[in-house]
């Protein structure tokens, strides 16, 4: 994703908070199985577990000394306030909103094919050379259980109602960077380069 290439590109770690929820799933916990049920029916985890998740991770040495790409995170006011106290010695540089109207969302979210075991992303416009097996580890390429056109509904209405007033948050602190997200993934990488870039 762009954000696993923005992390590689600077050094960083990639902190996404849909990629550590996914691993509570996969290692089977007790916690992991009700976050899954709440990805899968295109809810929000509580604003509770997972400021207290971002919390924990962001205070790991990676983090404090070279910074980091935190992905997904936050997605509502009440999670953007506690990260400003979690940040507080140590604020945010730039927050980037990816600009992507909502029908090409949809359509490339209902596309999206994902490799089981390295995360990788193709799509059904782009898939693996072989029969939805990952082309870096072989792996098998699915759909995650998530994107599916329902679920993909909830989330653009709750990323409507809960994400989007973020926008606004963040341009009233000076933080904000808008990005034309349509285009090839190269040119669009190219537009966060520059975003970070500007942000100083
Ligand atoms: P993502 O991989 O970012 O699309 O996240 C997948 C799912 O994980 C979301 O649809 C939510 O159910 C949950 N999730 C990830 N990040 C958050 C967050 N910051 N707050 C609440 N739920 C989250």
């Amino acid at each position: 994703t762009q954000a696993t290439r923005l992390a590689e590109h600077f050094g960083v770690p990639h902190i996404s908070t849909g990629d550590m929820l996914r691993a509570a799933v996969a290692a089977g916990t007790e916690f992991g199985r009700r976050a899954k049920e709440v990805m899968d029916a295109g809810q929000l985890v509580s604003d509770e577990i997972m400021v207290g998740v971002v919390d924990e991770r962001l205070d790991q040495p990676d983090a404090v000394t070279r910074g980091y790409i935190l992905d997904g995170f936050p997605r509502t006011e009440a999670q953007a306030l506690a990260l400003e106290k979690i940040t507080a010695d140590r604020p945010l540089q730039v927050v980037v909103d990816l600009e992507v109207p909502e029908a090409v969302v949809l359509e490339r979210i209902t596309k999206r094919r994902v490799c089981t075991t390295c995360g990788r992303i193709y799509s059904v416009d782009a898939p693996p050379a072989q029969d939805w097996t990952c082309d870096t580890d072989g792996g098998e390429v699915v759909q995650r259980d998530d994107d599916t056109e329902e679920a993909v509904r909830r989330r653009l209405e709750l990323y409507a109602a809960e994400t989007l007033p973020l926008v606004a948050f963040y341009a009233e602190r000076g933080l904000l960077a808008e990005v034309d997200g349509l285009g090839s993934p190269d040119e669009v990488f190219e537009r966060l380069l520059a975003a970070v870039a500007a942000a100083g």
